[in-house]
């Protein structure tokens, strides 16, 4: 499973980073940006619940 941020539509909360920071973090342009890893397996709830609490909807974790 790996995560994507669709920078389109991130708001530059900072909440992901915040939930689950093995996988997110800031950028230089404010948004967020995942990881390109395999997500391992204790940090996936993490990035799940990342995910589903993204306030615009901008998080994918999926088979990628
Ligand atoms: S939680 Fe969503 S909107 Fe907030 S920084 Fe992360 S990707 Fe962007």
């Amino acid at each position: 499973m790996k995560a994507f941020v669709d920078k389109n539509t991130c708001i530059g909360c900072g909440l992901c980073p915040t939930i689950c920071p093995d996988i997110f973090r800031m950028d230089d342009d404010g948004l967020a940006i995942a990881e390109d890893i395999d997500i391992p397996e204790d940090i996936l709830p993490s990035a799940k619940e990342a995910e589903e609490n993204c306030p615009s909807n901008s998080i994918t974790v999926d088979n990628m």
